[in-house]
């Protein structure tokens, strides 16, 4: 028998539960397949939740450092690795369990097993057959290894979740902002850590100002960081792991992460059955009503390569429903302007363009402010760990561009800036806002 709907997900992360959910909200007649054993997708079991839990521990670790220059008879004594992941897991356990409530609460029916089109109304999850008046493909991405020799030796960011263990020396090899937030925690926690990456520079699609005080910080703070590296093989050596880069080898790791990209999972989705083809890197193209070249099949979150982030999924997903099944006319969401924050040690934030890609398009027109200091938590410290804020403006009226900043707090800071960004705010209306004192963020409405 099959079972009809008027909207099935494939694929329970951030996109799929939100259209799904959303459009069951409007009483749409809704199901979402998975195949993982559990729902809610990367974010929650292999991402940002699990990421942001060990960041919190990485923060109290230098905290703890720190508690001292506040008069605190406190050393820093044993961490126990296994307790940080036990409740780490038993927080995501309850997560799971939450969503099979919320699924079954918001009417969502769903299916366990893997979700392929047998054409563009009809999916087979196993022995089931389904249709659908729309399919969302929402099945996001997994953790890529590249192809060189001894490259199984080392583990992925999903490894780096299941360690039971904390490793004593950690080479982990990338660029991007997983790379950076897993050298930055095994650091802060107690690990050897080097951080191998492939020019002079990590997050080299973020402002100079990020990386270049990001970099500093990471180095002062004990993180290796090894530039130039090109990695040529993987080799087992005793116990321990070598990197072979060129001629030369880094040695003796009991654990090495690669954290170079993602591929998104649209290869065994049996798209040939419906004439769709991703891009050649597996990425899935749609207009801004995340509608496919297939008409009734939509795709969003990571396989759109579009701002590959949650509440991106989130948004996408969540405007889709409410156009299609609340006449929210024209509704749909604008990829522009999206902030984003880096959780390294310290965290960093930014919203709208670099001062690079301003330049490029509004060349002379482009002003820029900026400011870098140590914040009052560290003026008596030991490791003063600076703050760096840099605002982008265009033309006349200096209509705020750009907004990048890293430093303590930042994570929690820029949130509110990007919503002042996104309206359309001006230099001046920065400056005619009166200051908070004494913050960091009043440096953001106080820079000349
Ligand atoms: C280490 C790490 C840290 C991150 N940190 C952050 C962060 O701090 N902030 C942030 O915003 N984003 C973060 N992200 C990114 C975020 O997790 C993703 O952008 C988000 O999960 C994308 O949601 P999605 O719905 O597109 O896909 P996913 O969440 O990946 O969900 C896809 C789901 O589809 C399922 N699936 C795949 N194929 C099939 C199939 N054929 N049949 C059935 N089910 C299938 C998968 O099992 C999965 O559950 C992080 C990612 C990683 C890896």
């Amino acid at each position: 028998m099959t079972t009809h709907y008027d909207l099935i997900a494939i694929g329970s992360g951030s996109g799929g539960l939100s259209v799904a959910n959303r459009a069951a909200s409007y009483g749409a007649r809704c199901a979402i397949i998975e195949e993982d054993e559990v729902f809610g997708g990367t974010c929650v079991n292999r991402g940002c939740v699990p990421k942001k839990v060990m960041w919190y521990g990485a923060t109290l670790a230098h905290a703890l450092g720190e508690a001292a220059d506040y008069g605190f008879d406190v050393t820093r004594g044993g961490f126990d690795w296994g307790v940080l992941v036990e409740k780490r897991e038993q927080y995501i356990s309850r997560i799971n369990d939450w969503y099979v409530g919320y699924l079954k609460d918001s009417n969502v029916d769903t299916y366990k097993g893997h979700g392929e089109f047998v054409d563009a109304r009809t999916l087979r999850v196993g022995e089931t057959t389904l249709t659908a008046d729309r399919i969302v493909i929402s099945t996001g991405g997994r953790t890529v290894v590249p192809d060189v020799p001894g490259a199984e030796l080392g583990i992925t960011s999903d490894g780096f979740f299941e360690l039971t263990t904390q490793p004593k020396k950690v080479a982990v090899i990338g660029a991007g902002y997983i790379a950076v937030e897993l050298a930055g925690v095994l650091n802060a926690l107690g690990s050897d850590v080097s951080l191998l990456i492939r020019r002079d520079n990590f997050l080299r699609t973020f402002d100079p100002i990020i990386y270049e005080t990001l970099q500093t910080s990471m180095a002062e703070d004990g993180v290796n960081i090894v530039t130039n590296t090109s990695v040529s093989a993987l080799k087992k050596t005793g116990d321990t792991v070598s990197v072979v880069s060129g001629d030369s080898t880094l040695d003796g790791f009991d654990c090495v992460i690669w954290a170079v990209g993602r591929r998104p999972n649209t290869d065994t989705i049996g798209l040939e059955n419906i004439n769709l083809t991703p891009d050649a890197d597996g990425y899935l193209a749609v207009n801004k009503y995340q509608e496919t070249p297939v008409e009734g099949v939509y795709a969003l979150g990571d396989i759109t390569g579009q701002a590959e982030l949650t509440p991106v999924a989130i948004a996408a997903g969540r405007r889709m429903a409410d156009r299609i099944y609340d006449n929210q006319t024209g509704r749909h969401l604008d990829y522009s302007c999206i902030a984003s924050i880096v959780f390294s040690h310290p965290p960093a934030g930014t919203v709208g363009m670099t001062e690079g890609e301003a330049r490029e398009q509004y060349g002379d027109a482009v002003k820029v402010y900026s400011t870098t200091f140590t914040p009052m938590y560290y003026a008596f410290s030991e490791h003063q760990y600076k703050t760096a804020m840099k605002l982008v403006v265009v033309g006349e009226d200096e209509k705020i561009v750009g907004c990048h900043m890293i430093g303590k707090d930042v994570d929690e800071m820029l949130q509110g800036f990007s919503v002042a960004i996104r309206m359309g705010a001006t230099k001046k209306q920065f400056d005619d806002t009166v200051a908070l004192h004494p913050t960091s963020a009043e440096e953001l409405v106080t820079m000349r």
